[in-house]
């Protein structure tokens, strides 16, 4: 009895383990946004930005997420990955927007893997279609 008790104390230990640096990432990518600003001072001659991305994961039905950016939105398109406990992961779009801004390009599809780092296979890919209008 005592065994199993000391198992389950020490699952717990490790789940708010998990929590703990799950929180700790999640401020850090608030930190990021802010420190990213806004999209009119990285791209002032963009008016607004779409993205939509489909969602595909093993097991599980696609995903459509939209995300709309305006001039105020911040400059940040880091996505997170669909799986819960994804370590590293997500989907960073801001290479992508970047050049397209450069380039003047209103529509880029491409697709993404997430590059998270923990053992799992269950991460998920994204087919994403960004547009975005200029002044
Ligand atoms: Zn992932």
């Amino acid at each position: 009895m005592e065994g199993a008790f000391s198992f389950e104390k020490n699952e717990r230990d490790m789940n708010n383990n998990k929590h703990a640096a799950m929180m700790e990432r999640k401020q850090e990518m608030m930190q990021q946004r802010r420190d990213a600003g806004s999209i009119e001072t990285n791209f002032p001659e963009v008016t607004s930005i779409n993205m939509n991305m489909t969602y595909n994961q093993k097991g599980t039905k696609s995903i459509l997420r939209t995300f709309h950016f305006i001039p105020s939105s911040y400059a940040f398109f880091i996505v997170n990955c669909l799986r819960k406990d994804c370590v590293d992961g997500g989907f960073d779009l801001t290479q992508v927007i970047t050049t397209m801004v450069r380039n003047h390009r209103a529509e880029v599809k491409g697709a993404l893997s997430c590059k998270g780092t923990d053992s799992s296979t269950n991460h998920s890919d994204i087919v994403y279609e960004v547009s975005i209008q200029y002044a």
